[in-house]
């Protein structure tokens, strides 16, 4: 139970004798403190010790940055530290509890006192990835129910970070009590006893300090009366009532005035997210242990000049006082630290695969100054907008680099993504490389061939057409080809068109994830543009490398994704946005209707369909199951086809309806041959039908802001002014506030920021989406944070792009222990 503070007293005179040069040790004095420190504060129990090695930097010295002149106070000032350590220490072993169980440990022999008791205290404290039951007090059981909450090392109790703190820290007199507050004060106990109020047994006591006495209650609770004798010393934190006119505390937090910190009381005292059988007191005692034995003992991964950059805490700091935070500003800091720690371990690693990706192999490097392109923009019938030529012309500064491209292109449903594809597959070909153009549906991907054929067709001359086959002319020195290949067609063309790809006849092949993933071998790969309503990640991304390409990738997304969610869920790739629609695009016009207004929205339908236009009706969601929505929606499609609209064609179509089916509805659709179309929100129908000028969603309030918005893309793609309806029952509060958003907002970006504050981020995509990083102290709204992450870990790639430098070494090592628990994040 005592520290040798012998060789931190002969270093640092050593190092007074060398002129305070920073030269008495091997690595520097900082090094040397941290792992002295580091053991020494196992052996201390008292906290205003531990806190005295706070204030000298004992713990995370700076040693290496002070002057001289500084070094020297600091030095003077440990040195007469170092007596003092030693005596308190040696003297002081009654400050651990009484009913202390190892007794042994507490009181060893006089004799050989130092050594084997340090030597036990080490053994027992094991490693911080030790389980916990190698904590003093854990049990198995104990363990079994933190395991519960995903706590079984020590380090995982050290970031079992509270999930708010309960502000005790106002002090009063027991005259200055105010009624409904949360107060605390330090009093002595006068008188306990048992009373049954309500005919429950509960403790009352009397307290008084300088000012007055008070009464307190602990309803309920009568085992109190033992643990506050009368005479003793204690603080009570809580909400103080009125009864019969007088003041009383009502079961107050309590805790007796001890020489100790206090846990329970007359701080910032934090509350856990705790499972059953774990008691707040238990937890918050242990933890308090727990921070303060080994907290010391996080190495801090983080550069320590970045650190200070950033004004962030050290680790351990960061760590304590988030648990124990000393005040509000304490403990904002402790977040911002501890979330930067998670962000900058984020940024390393999905910036570590993007170099791995782009630097792993090389890629192709594409001709961009061809005539081919300049061919495809003349013929087009628009000019593009001032964000479609901006964003060609990242995609193509990348595509001309040996490095192959990944690059995350959104824009908003039909804000003309398809366009700027076609003419990055036109460079690639023009270069003899294959492009692949994967759709994550066979109805998307059908609808992707016929609208890259039809761009095409105005700067070619189609020279033929074969099932799922063109070729255009005048484009290239050869036929340029376009194909399509999908599940559901004929099993011999299948083949055939699979066997002109690899022997490098098709130019450009447009199908869905799967097929162009798993089936199909090229001759060429050179581009993949992946048209994504997920996500299409690190893993498919190698999928395609294994088969021996490299090629550039170009990811395309609708879904507006809020900034922060873009740099988590896709760091890895470079981001273009267009923010901009083509002119003249209207207003969808939205409303929110009260149930009573269902008919007259069955009116406004039928009113617009007898002008000649179609209309979507989506049905609600049902999350248990696919098939219960299918029949949910076969139920509804009945009602409406025969109750309310049996003079109009109806069309249905559902989740649980093969491709082909799904494909036949569609072409009734899109050829006007049905009126309306009942969905199901699975069915996303990415698909255009121009004619289509009205769309009901019932129960809207269920869907998110994002979804709401993509379904209203599915109207307004013509000429005449499109309308969206939005039926619900008994919207909560939520749901009444997105109804109201989603009519006053049409910018799908903000739109997905209200919906990432409304909802958070797992449900973000609809469906929890694995994969999501775990943050627990960084916030999807950190954007500044996040940034400046993003920025340091750039920088630190800059300078040391394997993290081997030695500085590093720690950081290499976190990074890889992260990413291999958090598997696959990109
Ligand atoms: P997205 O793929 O982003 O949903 P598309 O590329 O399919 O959008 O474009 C939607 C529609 O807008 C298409 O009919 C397309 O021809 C047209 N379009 C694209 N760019 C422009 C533009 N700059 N001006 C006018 N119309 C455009
Ligand atoms: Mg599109």
């Amino acid at each position: 139970m005592s520290i040798n503070a012998e060789p931190l007293r002969k270093i640092l005179q050593l190092e007074g004798e060398k002129g305070y040069l920073d030269s008495a040790v091997i690595g520097g004095l900082d090094r040397f403190l941290s792992r002295w420190t580091g053991q020494a504060v196992q052996s201390v129990t008292s906290p205003q010790l531990l806190r005295q090695f706070e204030r000298l930097k004992l713990v995370n010295s700076n040693y290496a940055s002070l002057t001289k002149q500084q070094r020297k106070e600091w030095v003077n000032k440990v040195f007469a530290f170092l007596p003092e350590l030693e005596r308190v220490e040696a003297g002081k072993v009654e400050v651990k509890p009484p009913q202390e169980k190892k007794e042994e440990e507490v009181t060893p022999p006089p004799v050989s006192r130092r050594r084997p008791a340090a030597k036990k205290r080490r053994a027992a404290s094991g490693s911080i990835d030790s389980p916990i039951t190698t904590l003093k007090g854990v049990s198995t059981t104990l363990a079994a129910k933190f395991k519960r909450l995903g706590v079984e090392t020590v380090r995982d109790l050290l970031y079992f970070f509270p999930h708010r703190h309960l502000d005790y820290s106002q002090r009063k007199h027991i005259s200055q009590l105010t009624e409904g507050e949360e107060q605390t004060i330090i009093a002595n106990v006068w008188e306990t006893k048992v009373v049954m109020p309500g005919g429950r047994r509960s403790t009352e006591a009397i307290v008084g300090d300088e000012t007055g006495n008070v009464r307190v209650l602990w309803f309920n609770n009568p085992y109190l009366v033992k643990q506050l004798p009368t005479n003793s010393r204690v603080v009570l934190s809580g909400r103080v009532g009125l009864f019969n006119g007088r003041l009383v505390f009502e079961s107050p937090e309590w805790e007796l005035l001890e020489d100790k910190e206090l846990v329970h009381t007359g701080r910032l005292v934090p509350l856990y997210s705790l499972t059953q059988g774990l008691h707040p007191r238990q937890v918050r005692k242990l933890m308090k242990e727990v921070v303060d034995q080994w907290a010391w003992q996080v190495e801090d991964f983080l550069p320590a000049e970045l650190r200070q950059r950033c004004n962030l805490f050290e680790l351990p700091q960061a760590i304590a006082q988030a648990h124990y935070p000393e005040n509000e500003a304490a403990k904002d800091r402790a977040r911002v630290s501890l979330a930067f720690d998670e962000l900058f371990i984020l940024q390393l690693g999905v910036l570590a695969r993007k170099r791995e990706w782009q630097e792993g192999q090389p890629g192709n490097s594409f001709n961009i100054k061809t005539p081919v392109l300049d061919a495809f923009l003349s013929s087009l019938p628009f000019e593009l907008t001032a964000a479609q030529q901006k964003v060609l012309g990242e995609i193509l500064a990348d595509l001309k680099e040996p490095k192959p491209m990944s690059r995350l292109l959104q824009g908003e449903v039909g804000s003309g993504k398809t366009v700027v594809a076609t003419a990055a597959l036109l460079v690639g070909a023009a270069s003899d490389y294959q492009g692949a153009f994967m759709a994550p549906t066979e109805i998307l991907a059908e609808q992707h061939f016929a609208n890259v054929c039809q761009l095409l067709s105005r700067a070619g001359e189609q020279v033929s057409e074969e099932e799922n086959l063109r070729r255009y002319s005048g484009l290239l020195s050869r036929p340029l080809t376009v194909a399509l290949l999908i599940g559901g067609m004929n099993q011999a063309r299948k083949q055939e068109i699979q066997q002109l790809i690899l022997s490098g006849d098709i130019d450009i092949i447009i199908g869905t994830h799967a097929l162009i993933q798993k089936e199909v071998e090229f001759k060429r790969l050179g581009l993949a543009v992946v048209d994504e309503q997920h996500r299409f990640g690190v893993t498919q991304r190698s999928a395609l490398r294994q088969k021996g390409f490299n090629p550039h990738v170009l990811v395309m997304t609708a879904t507006p994704i809020p900034r922060t969610l873009a740099l988590t869920l896709y760091g890895d790739l470079d981001l273009s946005v267009i923010d901009e629609l083509p002119p003249g695009r209207q207003v969808v016009k939205t409303k929110w209707l009260k149930p009573a207004q269902r008919d007259s929205a069955y009116a406004f339908l039928r009113k617009q369909v007898a002008e000649g236009h179609q209309a979507f009706i989506i049905c609600p969601l049902v999350e248990e199951s696919e098939a219960i929505e299918a029949k949910a929606a076969v139920a509804e499609y009945e009602r409406l086809s025969q109750e309310v609209f049996p003079d109009l064609s109806l069309g249905l179509i559902h989740g649980r309806m093969s491709v082909a089916e799904k494909d036949e509805v569609m072409h009734h659709f899109r050829s006007a041959e049905l009126d309306i179309l009942v969905s199901t929100p699975v069915v996303e129908v990415g698909i255009d039908v121009p004619n289509a000028t009205v769309m009901l969603v019932e129960s809207a309030d269920r869907f998110g802001l994002s979804q709401l918005h993509q379904f209203r893309g599915r109207v307004g793609r013509g000429e005449e002014q499109s309308y969206c309806m939005l039926l619900a029952q008994n919207p909560s509060e939520i749901g009444r506030e997105r109804l109201d958003l989603i009519g006053k907002i049409y910018d799908g970006f903000q739109l997905a920021e209200e919906d990432l504050r409304l909802r958070g981020p797992g449900e973000f995509f609809g469906t929890r989406q694995s994969g999501l990083p775990d943050l627990r102290m960084a916030k999807l709204s950190d954007v500044a944070l996040l940034e400046l992450a993003r920025d340091e870990a750039i920088r630190l790639f800059g300078k040391d792009p394997t993290l081997k430098k030695p500085e590093h070494r720690l950081l290499a090592k976190e990074l890889a222990r992260v990413w291999q628990k958090g598997g696959e994040w990109s």
